[in-house]
């Protein structure tokens, strides 16, 4: 049975489900890394999200923003790199934005992916078309935004379609951003392990709402 709006105990599970999803990816991330970056992506994400989950499994949250808040902070403190900050602030800013909403519908989608996006070209500086995560993030917020007003099972499928789309976008993009710019057109052809992890949450997310 999909899912019509999420109270706060499901999306303590559904960031769990991220979380479990992200950290079996730990090999398919670092081989995207090793292609552009230094290949660390993975055993990073695994690292914060294990630590996430860690946290968010304590919570008896009150609110929906609680949740996201924390797996945030919690990945800004232990991911580390330019990707935690990042990958942190996407999830705290998103959560800051539901105030203390106690239900998850396609409008706190919405405001989510806005808060989020916002919060991590403000910190990063990357964007579109740079070969980030943005990229990817970009595109689902797009989607959000055109999706508000349908039910939620809709709306999460049409953002993870649009994360899927804005990563496989970044095959075609020369890196400008981070560690990767220095391949230059050698970056064309693989895409931004950012954008992939970006993907993948969305995606998750969505399967989660949708089962
Ligand atoms: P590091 O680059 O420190 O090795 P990771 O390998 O974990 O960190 O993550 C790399 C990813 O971080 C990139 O693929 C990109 O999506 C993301 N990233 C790096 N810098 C930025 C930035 N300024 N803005 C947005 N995303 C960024
Ligand atoms: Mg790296």
């Amino acid at each position: 049975m999909s899912k019509e709006s999420l109270s706060p105990n499901e999306v303590k599970e559904m960031v769990i489900a991220i979380a479990d999803k992200i950290i079996a990816s730990e090999e398919l991330l670092s081989e995207a890394d090793r292609r552009l970056g230094d290949g660390d992506h993975g055993l990073g994400m695994q690292r914060g999200f294990t630590a996430a989950k860690a946290q968010v499994e304590a919570l008896e949250p009150a609110t929906v923003g609680q949740v996201f808040s924390t797996t945030g902070i919690t990945l800004m403190s232990t991911m580390g790199g330019a990707s935690g900050a990042v990958m942190g602030m996407l999830y705290q800013n998103g959560g800051t934005a539901l105030g203390d909403a106690d239900t998850f519908d396609s409008a706190c989608l919405s405001t989510f992916t806005t808060a989020a996006l916002e919060g991590v070209t403000n910190l990063g500086g990357a964007k579109r078309g740079d070969k980030t995560m943005v990229d990817a993030l970009a595109t689902a917020q797009e989607a959000a935004v055109a999706s508000a007003g349908k039910p939620l099972p809709e709306a999460i499928a049409d953002v993870a379609a649009g994360a899927v789309a804005g990563m496989e976008a970044t095959k075609e993009m020369i890196a400008t951003m981070g560690r990767a710019k220095t391949l230059g057109e050698k970056s064309i052809g693989h895409p931004d392990p950012g954008a992939v992890s970006v993907s993948i949450m969305f995606t998750t997310a969505s399967e989660y709402v949708n089962q």
